[in-house]
């Protein structure tokens, strides 16, 4: 099976979140290495750094990634808004590799009405230049596919594969599957069908050994909507049968599968106690499966 977690917060300190990890019941975690509205923060404390990987081998989760500022454009059009992206992103993983993890998922970028073409070779070329500056570390950069909000990039298996065949050190890059994303960009996973359809389409354009990562959410808003908004399992337009048929899906075994659903640490619990619940569901589920929480 999968590893399956949740984001987690790193309040009071990074090294806390293996700990909250545990408490959650989770397998992997995604945390933020810094607070994510923010361009800069103070360097990692060798302290903390230690303590964090010292938690992680002493708790529960095996597998842990982190995911990039918001700010963050590595597409932008504006040469000093690229610029303070890409610092702010070398910082990332730079703070990764401090902290001994692997795996960093970022929003590839935004075009900013400058042309989906020209923001694709800068996301390559600043992913380029970002592993240049870091020849000894071993994080991989995970392209996130994007819902196709706005002039975000990366909305399709195709886009992302474009980033992927530009990017020089292959050993460098990967991609992150957000549910909620590919479905309101028009992947749709709800049927057996659809699932095969879709999966068998990420096969032929990109190819599974680049998969590293799922987010898991359902969403807030229907089919190939182009927004992103989360919600928790069983309670969008996803479905509980999807998250069935991921969670079975023996091409995605020892990959990390991370929720980020609405509610905080109390809806994770209810969502990781939902994807449980499908564990030894051989047929077809219908949600929901949550608890409804008060009234
Ligand atoms: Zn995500
Ligand atoms: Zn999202």
């Amino acid at each position: 099976m999968s590893l399956f977690g949740a984001h987690v917060s790193i309040a009071g300190g990074i090294y806390k979140a293996p700990i909250r990890g545990e408490e959650l019941e989770c397998d992997a975690i995604q945390v933020f290495t810094k607070n994510q509205m923010q361009w800069s923060a103070k360097p990692l404390k060798q302290e903390d750094t230690d303590k964090f990987k010292m938690n992680m081998e002493k708790y529960r989760p095996n597998s842990v990634m982190t995911h990039d500022s918001y700010l963050i454009n590595l597409g932008s059009p504006e040469d000093k808004k690229l610029e303070k992206s890409r610092n702010a992103f070398l910082d990332e993983i730079q703070r990764c590799d401090q902290l001994g993890i692997d795996l960093l998922v970022f929003h590839p970028g935004s075009h900013l009405e400058a042309g989906e073409r020209r923001a694709l070779d800068t996301i390559a070329d600043s992913l380029n230049w970002a592993h240049e500056q870091t020849p000894d570390a071993s994080v991989i950069s995970l392209l996130e596919i994007a819902a196709g909000q706005g002039t975000n990039v990366g909305y399709t298996f195709e886009q992302l594969m474009d980033m992927i065949e530009n990017v020089k050190d292959k050993s460098r890059v990967g991609v992150c599957m957000d549910t909620c994303h590919m479905f309101a960009a028009g992947y749709d996973i709800r049927t057996k069908d659809t699932y095969e359809a879709t999966w068998k389409e990420f096969e032929n354009v990109i190819g599974l050994d680049w998969l590293k990562a799922f987010h898991i959410n359902d969403s807030k808003k229907p089919f190939k909507s182009n927004l992103d908004r989360h919600e928790n399992l069983g309670k969008g337009y996803i479905g509980l049968e999807a998250f069935r048929l991921l969670l079975y899906d023996e091409r995605f075994t020892g990959i990390p599968m991370v929720l980020e659903t609405p509610g905080g640490d109390e809806w994770f619990t209810k969502n990781l106690k939902a994807m449980r619940g499908l564990v030894g569901k051989t047929k077809e589920v219908e949600g929901p499966a949550l608890e409804e929480d008060g009234g």
